[in-house]
């Protein structure tokens, strides 16, 4: 027959392990380990989002200005090959023309500028949308890691789990009804481990060394005591 103190403190070893095997298993299923690195990605996907899109516009922005600015010098191009051909005899048309000219060359150098400053922009962008993809890629790789870490710790809990709630049952039938019922009662109150094994004059749940005749009352192991200070059930195991 195993001590019934005994017995309990094993039990509630079994209890306690399976406490912290199921919190972690609902952590790991609730992605925890993944949140900040999946986080990440996310922002770095919207980051890159944007300037691809930004630099995208960027580079049609200066393709459309180039062109703008070609096809007002074609046209210059044009009138002045009717001004200087000899046909125009009026004054007063020659004048338009020039007008025109100028007009034609002032707006075209005002588009190549345009065009020019949308390519410098898009230049300085482009570096940042690489460094963005490969921050993205990295974190990828990264996210697929921790799934599969994840995975793993999984299954080895579940195992755990099981193999620890296997031999649960034989446990508490171990453990005489009384102290069994006493401990269901601290546990559903307060949680975790509510039996501390005494050490020498100590409390081995809080440290705290015990009053002389709590400890003589401990010693007897007619019941549980409660650690004043911890609030702990008290189990003397010594002889
Ligand atoms: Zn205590």
């Amino acid at each position: 027959m195993t001590d019934p103190f005994a017995a309990l403190l094993a039990l509630q070893d079994l209890d306690v392990r399976l406490d912290g095997i199921r919190a972690r298993l609902a952590a790991l299923e609730a992605g925890e380990p993944l949140r900040a690195t999946a986080e990440d990605l996310e922002k770095t996907t919207a980051a890159l989002e944007r300037r691809s899109r930004l630099l995208q516009q960027l580079e049609r922005q200066a393709q459309r200005e180039e062109a703008e600015a070609r096809e007002l010098r074609a046209e210059r191009e044009r009138v002045e090959a009717r001004l200087y051909g000899g046909e125009i005899a009026s004054v007063k048309e020659m004048e338009k023309m020039q007008e025109r000219i100028r007009y034609l060359a002032e707006t075209a150098d005002s588009h190549e500028l345009a065009a020019l400053e949308a390519m410098e922009k898009a230049e300085e962008l482009r570096p940042v949308v690489a460094r963005l993809k490969a921050r993205r890629e990295r974190l990828e790789g990264e996210v697929a890691r921790i799934k599969a870490e994840i995975e793993t710790e999984i299954k080895e809990l579940r195992r755990q789990e099981e193999d620890l709630a296997a031999r649960v049952d034989p446990a508490r039938a171990a453990v005489p009804a009384k102290l069994l019922s006493d401990y269901d009662f601290h546990r559903r109150r307060r949680g975790g481990d509510v039996v501390a094994a005494v050490d020498g004059d100590r409390c081995t749940g809080c440290s705290v060394v015990l009053p002389v005749a709590l400890l003589s009352r401990v010693k007897k192991r007619e019941r549980l005591e409660t650690c004043e200070n911890c609030g702990r059930l008290l189990v003397w195991l010594g002889g």
